[in-house]
């Protein structure tokens, strides 16, 4: 709408020509009108975007935005035609416009139904061509454009509508066959996602299944290794004592480690995590409980803001307090004795951001983006703490992707981290 009131004007002032202002506006205004309620009419059927190609629409849905594009490009056609009537028909050179329509067509509806706009596309120029030729509406003349009024040559209608013609078929069939072409690469890469996610989902059951073999076979070592190492058995020597503790320690590292990986399998593999109304306030507070201690030990400090209004939200509670314990635990462990650990929790609109800063080892630059990965540990942590899983920042992601949430970093070795999570609420 505004290129054409735009271009008018132009036409009008700069190039001199004179124009019948009143039908051209009122089309542009028509134009502008009816697009509106187009696009609201998409976006109420649609409301993530105008995706006439997403293949995993329902049928139903697709149809019906198809039908609203054939529509919609009908009436732009219809417009343009008219559009071009009253700025001098065939000697126009606006009429090449129809091209970008055509290409449009082709990319949003199957190449059957742009070759039927094509046509009527070529129906409605020639139309108002013949209407003009032969008297029947009038010619509104580009005087000062062309030389000398063209519309009732015949020998120049006929190269013209050859050249028109010609480009608005060749047009339509390579936008189609390249917008073809495309659909069919796109529901080739969406079967090829399906079949690795099912994949996955295999790998997954077996992890699951071999991960919960080993917690058993862990837990009757741990039961046997208990009785020794306590001496209900019977004295042990010093060397003994040295063996069967150190066994322990690492069966329990081991157990830890075989948790993490069977809670983030169990996430994995569970569609749907059971969701309720929960105070993260309080969640928040349980958290810091967990971690207390373990920072009293190293004159850590825990300070906690959280904004007046922070109150209830929708999730999965023991989650929620898993994977800020677990944030915590990390803030806590990578930061040397004497250090600081802020949490705060603001509102965000419909979500609340929820971040712990620490002054601790911080995370090397080029690791940052590997943090999240599963059992990723960056080199600077494997100095200072030789044990770790390298899960527990996969689990929370897991988590909090699962709740239509965001989580990231940001960190300077050296000098610290911040962890944030945006939830919705
Ligand atoms: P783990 O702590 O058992 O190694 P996580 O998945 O919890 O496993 O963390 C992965 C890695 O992220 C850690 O090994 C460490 O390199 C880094 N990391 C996590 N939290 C912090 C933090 N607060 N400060 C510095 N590094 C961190």
């Amino acid at each position: 709408m505004i290129g054409v009131v735009a271009t008018v004007l132009f036409v009008e002032k700069a190039v001199g020509l004179s124009l019948p202002v009143f039908p051209l506006y009122s089309i542009a205004a028509l134009l502008g009108a009816y697009n509106l309620v187009f696009f609201i009419w998409i976006k109420s059927v649609d409301p993530v975007s105008l995706r006439a190609l997403d293949i995993s629409m329902s049928r139903a849905k697709q149809s019906l935005i198809n039908r609203i594009a054939n529509t919609q490009i009908a009436l732009d056609l219809l417009s343009l035609t008219a559009l071009i009537h009253f700025s001098g028909g065939i000697e126009n050179p606006f009429i090449f416009y129809f091209i970008f329509h055509m290409i449009i067509a082709s990319i949003l509806l199957s190449r059957r139904a742009s070759f039927l706009q094509a046509t009527f596309t070529i129906f409605l120029f020639n139309s108002v061509v013949f209407l003009e030729y032969a008297g029947l509406l009038p010619h509104y003349c580009l005087k000062g454009f062309v030389p000398y009024t063209l519309h009732g040559s015949p020998l120049y209608i006929f190269g013209m509508n050859f050249a028109f013609i010609s480009t608005v078929y060749i047009a339509v069939y390579l936008a189609a066959s390249i917008s073809g072409r495309l659909r069919e690469r796109e529901r080739s890469l969406k079967e090829a996602n399906i079949l690795l996610e099912e994949k996955d989902r295999i790998k997954s059951e077996y992890v699951l299944r071999v991960s919960h073999d080993i917690k058993e076979h862990l837990s009757a070592i741990q039961g046997c290794l208990g009785p020794v190492r306590t001496g209900i058995t019977g004295e042990l020597n010093p060397k003994q004592r040295d063996l069967i503790e150190r066994a322990d320690d690492r069966t329990d590292k081991l157990m830890s480690f075989v948790r993490a990986l069977l809670e983030i399998t169990r996430i994995k593999l569970s569609r749907q995590i059971e969701m309720g109304m929960f105070s993260l306030r309080e969640t928040v507070e349980d958290a810091i409980d967990l971690v207390e201690a373990r920072a009293k030990d190293k004159n850590i400090s825990i300070n906690v803001n959280i904004e007046p209004d922070i109150d209830k939200i929708n999730g999965a509670q023991i989650y929620i307090e898993e994977t800020i314990a677990n944030l915590l635990a990390n803030s806590v462990k990578y930061t040397p004795n004497g250090g600081r650990v802020d949490i705060a929790v603001k509102n965000k609109g419909d979500s609340v951001l929820l971040q712990i800063a620490d002054t601790g080892i911080g995370i090397p630059k080029d690791e940052i983006p590997k943090l999240f990965e599963e059992f990723f540990r960056a080199r600077n942590a494997k100095k200072i703490e030789r044990t770790g899983t390298g899960l527990g920042l996969s689990i929370a992601k897991q988590v909090i992707e699962r709740h239509n949430g965001r989580i990231w970093v940001e960190s300077e070795e050296g000098r610290g981290s911040t962890f944030s999570i945006l939830l919705p609420k």
